[in-house]
């Protein structure tokens, strides 16, 4: 299986709570622990501007490539500069490599990506494109896929991604996250919205409802599965207290109940933003590494 991966993922936003070393940093850790090798890593190319036109709008992506501090730019809580609009292309490029390298392989990382706050017509929290909107779409768009869904655990909900899906039958859209928390909600098709603190028994049992809703009455073609890493009882932006190994149960059972259906399923990092990012690190290859387990299992069967 495929892990998508550039050293440019990484642009200097200053100091900032979004640890956007973190890709830099998984990427090492997965190389240095075995868990991957060099020829497991795909480089990707930046997503072109007909990619970007799939789900966003025209004047915004021109503000974009063009470095506008236009007020539709400046919803985003970062800095805008080429390094960083580079870095949004490159890992939206990421994102659709994944879709693709999924529908061959049944499954594939992008050690980046999750950007599911964008709009069509604006940016918003530390998310300037759609990757997720966007590689959906381009699945769509060549014909290789019909229906999709997102799966997008990322404590935050996934309110860009709902509202550019909105009215799409071939998308299903399911969030599960900390209800009193940014954002102002959208509506995706599924939403379950925590109460804070809920730790892990309650929202793996709830994972363990929505699954097989999805996979049986939905029946994607695709999944993009949004693993986000703050639902971390120590995020700084996230409340909902799971344990490390939580987020390991929730990730083993979602990538094997996707791989059971034989749906494939293209994995990106969303946000994690753990008081010590080592943590956050650690949950992020958590779910490499379970994702690599359920292939092997799936193959010695
Ligand atoms: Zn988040």
């Amino acid at each position: 299986m495929k892990f998508i991966f550039s050293t440019k993922y990484f642009a200097d936003i200053g100091i900032h709570v979004f640890p956007i070393k973190k890709y830099i940093i998984v990427h090492q850790k997965l190389i240095a622990e075995g868990i991957i090798t060099e020829q497991n890593i795909l480089t990707p190319e930046p997503a072109s501007v007909d990619d970007l036109l799939l789900v966003h709008e025209q004047r915004y992506i021109d503000d974009f490539l063009n470095l506008r501090r236009t007020p539709s730019i400046m919803r985003s809580e970062l800095p805008i500069s080429q390094p960083i609009v580079d870095a949004y292309l490159l890992a939206t490029g990421g994102t659709i490599l994944a879709a693709r390298k999924a529908l061959e392989d049944g499954i594939a990382v992008n050690l980046s990506g999750g950007f599911h706050h964008a709009f069509a017509d604006h940016a918003e929290g530390f998310c300037y494109v759609n990757d997720v909107a966007i590689a959906i779409r381009c699945l769509q768009h060549e014909g290789a896929i019909q229906k999709a869904a997102v799966v997008d655990c990322d404590v935050h909900q996934g309110n860009g991604t709902a509202y550019i899906f909105q009215n799409a039958p071939d998308v299903f859209t399911f969030s599960i996250h900390q209800e009193y928390n940014y954002p102002i909600k959208q509506r995706s098709d599924i939403d379950i919205g925590l109460d804070d603190g809920v730790g892990d028994k309650t929202y793996l049992r709830h994972i363990q409802q929505v699954m097989p809703r999805i996979l049986n009455e939905f029946q994607p073609d695709f999944i993009l599965y949004v693993a986000g890493a703050d639902p971390y009882k120590e995020d700084q932006l996230g409340g909902l207290s799971l344990s490390i190994d939580g987020l390991k149960q929730r990730d083993s059972f979602i990538i094997s109940q996707c791989m059971e259906h034989q749906v494939p399923t293209a994995l990106v990092l969303a946000g994690g933003y753990a008081f010590n990012t080592a943590d956050t690190v650690e949950i992020h290859c958590n779910t490499c590494e379970v994702a690599l387990e359920c292939v092997e299992n799936q193959t010695s069967q």
